[in-house]
């Protein structure tokens, strides 16, 4: 079985040379493990922040080891009397095709949804949107959503839940073909295609007459910025992410215009889904039902074979994903 692993802290954004591909033996479980074939795996803009060696809510990746991250997977042998050939599990082992551990590092997840559903729409990315969206925003009716990144993984699911309530929800995105897919997959009022426009704030004042209320912010920035001189009295803002960051090395000049939030009386809180976690019963009931109604769809794009991992991770931030960022590894 194989597993990519971190050789070197990148500088700036990852390249080959940071990782290599390893060959590894997958023992047979012992007493209380239990062996897992991975089906997909997940790529998460957060793992460049692991990279690096800075301190974070969660601790670096250690070099030389397999790169941490969720995955879903099939039992395909078991020392744990809890789980059999064939469960369907949730892990964060990392990017691996098998791997043997304890039984408690592995969750069970139901077949009622595609396995990949676990790690997009109904898994920590859906959570994300989730209480980012309900909870932390406190989405009420009539608000007027702005979304970053809103073709992503966590944008979608955003997108997805802010129309299904009946909001007017404008998104941005990066090129032509993923602000078409906003407005005619998602059904989103207004697209704004942020690599076409000359200011983004001036875009959003046209795509949003009369202002926004709140704002679910994946990008910080240029967008972030935007997003402070469009708003509305005691606008509320999700800061969810800053991925137009995550592969700086210098600080980001943008933005510049934080006196608004003063003059505005808005509120901007940063989250971590992690935190979220007692939401997650619910969270998953909701999105289960939403998508049983055909209101929630995955969108993904996927590579596949273990050999792409650093492909699919580069089109976080190369503009070549729509939706959830997916490596396949396996027919279930
Ligand atoms: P996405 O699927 O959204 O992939 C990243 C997207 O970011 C790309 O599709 C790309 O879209 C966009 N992007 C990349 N670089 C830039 C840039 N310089 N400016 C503008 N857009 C850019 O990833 P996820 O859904 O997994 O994550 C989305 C955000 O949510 C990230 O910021 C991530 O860190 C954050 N997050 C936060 C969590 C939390 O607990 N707070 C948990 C999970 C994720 P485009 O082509 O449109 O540029």
């Amino acid at each position: 079985s194989r597993e990519v692993r971190l050789e070197r802290r990148p500088q700036g954004a990852p390249v080959r040379e940071d990782f290599s591909i390893a060959q590894v033996a997958v023992p047979a479980p012992a007493a209380g493990e239990v062996q897992v074939r991975n089906l997909w795996m997940t790529m998460d803009p957060a793992m460049r922040g692991r990279m690096s060696d800075a301190r974070s809510y969660v601790p670096p990746l250690e070099l030389s080891r397999a790169m941490e991250g969720p995955a879903v997977g099939e039992v395909v042998a078991s020392g744990d009397p809890a789980f059999a050939p064939g469960d369907l599990v949730w892990s964060r082992l990392g990017w691996r095709e098998a791997f043997t551990a304890p039984a408690d590092r592995v969750q069970k997840r139901a077949r009622t949804l595609p396995p990949q559903a676990y790690l997009g729409f109904a898994g920590m990315t859906g959570l994300t949107a989730y209480v980012g969206l309900l909870h932390v925003a406190a989405l009420k009716p009539g608000d007027v959503v702005f979304v970053s990144a809103a073709s992503g993984g966590v944008g979608s699911v955003v997108c997805q839940i802010a129309k299904l309530k009946g909001h007017r929800v404008i998104g941005a995105a990066g090129g032509p073909r993923k602000s078409a897919f906003l407005t005619e997959v998602l059904k989103l009022d207004a697209a704004i295609d942020y690599k076409a426009e000359p200011s983004l704030t001036k875009a959003l004042a046209r795509a949003a007459p009369e202002g926004i209320d709140v704002y679910f912010d994946n990008v910080g920035g240029d967008h972030l910025q935007a997003a402070l001189s469009i708003a509305n009295p005691r606008a509320r803002f999700a800061l969810c992410g800053m991925i137009s960051q995550y592969n700086a090395t210098e600080p980001s000049a943008a933005p510049r215009n934080l006196t608004q939030a003063v003059t505005k009386e808005l509120r901007l809180e940063g989250f971590i889904a992690l935190s979220h976690l007692h939401h997650e019963a619910q969270f998953l009931a909701d999105v289960t039902a939403w998508h049983a109604a055909g209101q929630m769809v995955q969108a993904e794009t996927v590579y596949d074979g273990i050999d792409r991992a650093l492909d699919a991770f580069d089109g976080l931030f190369n503009g070549e994903g729509l939706g959830k960022m997916l490596v396949r590894l396996g027919d279930a």
